[in-house]
């Protein structure tokens, strides 16, 4: 059975104080809940602080890219030895902005990942199309793509622990989210082409919903079959709103 998991990726937000600050109210206003993993993505410096403050309870840190040498001449980098030192558990590798911004392509993705998987952190692997693809009808066509060249080359156990989020370029940040029906037929797509790549690990294999997640839609979003959870950007920078779409409720 597999457990949702609601993830907070804080991109480039808070200080070390207040990175600390909200994981310390998070901690309590989550401790009852077991049904549903709870994950937050600070900045590189903020996941140590936020790990030790953390350690413990249910909530899991992780960061939001890493580079593939565990170490050596590559300034500016940071890998997966380090940051499972520093306390992360999940990794997001290929967030969209990192693939629009930074030149991050599958190729790249795929090295991440296999990076992440040898140092026993769960890497996120972020897909989606923009909004020109979406209305050029190759929203499937990206998405098969992108499955296929980020992840290839892994064993049916490795494939069955990583993480897949489906994020549409055109709902990030934006406040236009797929509806349910969108997400989820883009969804049972992603679980089926990954069964023709590992065929045992599909079944298992958490698929995150990202795109304008708020505390009004994760009820509707939740409820589809093929959706195991939420990648959450500027609805997971405040405790009250991060609480709401933890425990699904809209009040
Ligand atoms: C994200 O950063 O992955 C994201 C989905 O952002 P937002 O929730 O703000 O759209």
């Amino acid at each position: 059975m597999k457990k949702p998991l609601m993830a907070g990726n804080w991109k480039m937000n808070k200080t070390i104080a207040e990175s600390v600050s909200f994981v310390r109210m998070l901690k309590t206003a989550v401790s009852d809940v077991k049904d549903i993993e709870v994950l937050i993505c600070p900045t590189f410096i903020c996941v140590n602080a936020v790990y030790n403050e953390v350690k413990g309870s249910n909530i899991n840190v992780g960061a939001q890219d890493l580079f593939w040498e565990e170490k050596g001449s590559f300034t500016g980098e940071v890998s997966a030895f380090m940051l499972k030192d520093a306390g992360c558990s999940y990794v997001l590798v290929g967030h969209s902005e990192r693939r629009q911004h930074f030149g991050e392509v599958d190729k790249t993705v795929n090295k991440k990942v296999k990076a992440a998987l040898l140092n026993d952190i769960v890497p996120i692997v972020c897909v989606g199309e923009t909004l020109r693809e979406r209305e050029e009808n190759t929203t499937f066509k990206v998405i098969e793509k992108q499955v296929k060249e980020s992840l290839p080359d892994l064993s049916q156990e490795e494939a069955s622990k990583l993480v897949i989020a489906y994020e549409p370029v055109w709902a990030i940040g934006t406040g236009k989210t797929a509806t349910p029906q969108q997400a989820q037929e883009v969804h049972a797509f992603i679980r089926e082409r990954y069964s023709q790549l590992y065929k045992d690990a599909a079944d298992n294999v958490r698929i995150l919903y990202g795109g304008s997640v708020k505390p009004d839609n994760i009820s509707e979003l939740m409820k589809q079959p093929d959706i195991d959870g939420g990648l959450v950007g500027g609805a997971s920078l405040e405790v009250e709103s991060f609480v709401k779409l933890v425990k699904h409720s809209k009040n």
